[in-house]
């Protein structure tokens, strides 16, 4: 997707901070963060939403990324949020299938 912005940042076009990577799946400090932590996890393939993704392997990376996240910024123990907004009711404003990874402080209660 060539006017994707977070394919830009999984192709390294534009720049990022990014924290964990590997074959298939990327993650990147939040330009506006919400949390003292808040990281975007992405597959490097472009699918619109969760819903679309249809590979085992990316759901699999995709859970691996948290837990090495959650290793290397020692917040296992603390606990963290992982938030997907799917389409418009959702709140999604990137149409590239993203996991909000926030944490690093007690967050503010959901509406869940
Ligand atoms: P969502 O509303 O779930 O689609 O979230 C999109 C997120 O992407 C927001 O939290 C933005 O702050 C974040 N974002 C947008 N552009 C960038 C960028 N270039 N680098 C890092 N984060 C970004
Ligand atoms: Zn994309």
């Amino acid at each position: 997707m060539s006017d994707c912005i977070f394919c830009k940042i999984a192709n390294k076009d534009i720049n990022s901070e990014i924290i964990y990577e590997n074959e298939k799946v990327i993650a990147f400090k939040d330009i506006n963060p919400k949390a003292k932590l808040h990281f975007l996890i992405i597959p490097k393939k472009h699918y619109n939403t969760i819903l679309d993704i249809d590979d085992n392997e990316t759901i699999n990376e995709l859970l691996s990324a948290i837990k090495e996240i959650a290793k290397k910024y020692e917040i296992e123990e603390s606990g963290f949020r992982i938030i997907n907004n799917c389409k418009e009711d959702g709140g999604q404003e990137v149409m590239h299938v993203h996991l909000h990874m926030l944490g690093g402080e007690k967050l503010k209660t959901s509406i869940i």
